[in-house]
């Protein structure tokens, strides 16, 4: 469904993603984790078409995906995105934040946005909550909400980039297990994390990134438990 082939991108001179090719079938869990500037959040932008890149290809369905190019608007609505900050808007309900995107973007009626709206929340547990603003709700509530709001576009895959990492620990928890119900339903779905654990059980595979290569890729249990690179058990070491 997703398939980055051999792509490069340069930031002025530096070389930030090398050759790097990834495959997600429909339905998979690709995890992507590697340390810090390592290119993680870069890989997701030049999937979504948030960023160009100078060499390669990478095709969505068999469309390629070219920031520039005419069809770049549709195609960002086909693959979801969930950002570390959660990115609602403030002075909108959190059944506003899921219904603008149905109603502006994709042209659904009110009514119908609002009913598949609520059924959304409810599937991440906040119908009761649908007329709060996102400053009245916790950090791993507004990113349940950024999640709902996101599936409200009936996106063919979501990318998540480090969806847990600014949520004080005991809020951890309820994003992960929102993610995982996500996963046994079916959606494809690539997961910048440093959440090990879910990682181990939730991804078919995992991608280990390095200075802007993948050096390491394979099933989840393999990458995690048996690192064959030395920079993959460098790194496994240290969060683990
Ligand atoms: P990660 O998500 O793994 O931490 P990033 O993809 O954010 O890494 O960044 C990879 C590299 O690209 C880093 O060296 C970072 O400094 C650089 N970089 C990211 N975005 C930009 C940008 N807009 N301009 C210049 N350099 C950037
Ligand atoms: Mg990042």
């Amino acid at each position: 469904m997703i398939e980055v082939k051999r792509i490069s991108k340069c930031f002025g001179r530096h070389e930030v993603l090398k050759d790097v090719s990834l495959s997600v079938a429909q339905g998979e869990v690709v995890c992507l984790i590697g340390p810090s500037g390592s290119g993680k959040s870069t890989v997701l932008r030049c999937i979504n078409g948030l960023e160009s890149y100078e060499r390669g290809d990478i095709l969505i369905d068999g469309q390629r995906v070219d920031r520039d190019g005419p069809d770049i608007h549709r195609l960002r609505t086909r693959v979801g995105m969930v950002f570390q900050r959660f990115n609602l808007f403030p002075h909108r309900t959190v059944l506003e934040n899921v219904t603008e995107g149905p109603i502006y973007v994709n042209g659904l009626a009110r009514a119908q946005a609002r009913s598949e709206a609520m059924s959304l929340l409810d599937k991440v547990g906040l119908a009761a909550r649908c007329d709060a603003y996102p400053a009245q709700l916790s950090g791993g509530q507004q990113q349940r909400v950024a999640i709902a709001r996101s599936l409200a576009m009936q996106p063919e895959a979501i990318l998540f980039d480090e969806p847990t990492s600014a949520l004080d620990p005991e809020l951890v928890g309820e994003v992960l297990a929102v993610m995982r119900t996500l996963a046994a339903d079916g959606m494809t779905m690539i997961v910048v994390t440093h959440e090990m654990g879910f990682a181990r059980e939730v991804a078919d595979r995992v991608c280990f990134l390095h200075s802007g290569s993948i050096v390491e890729s394979g099933a989840a249990a393999q990458v995690l438990a048996e690192p064959q690179h030395a920079r993959t058990q460098d790194f496994l070491r240290r969060v683990i």
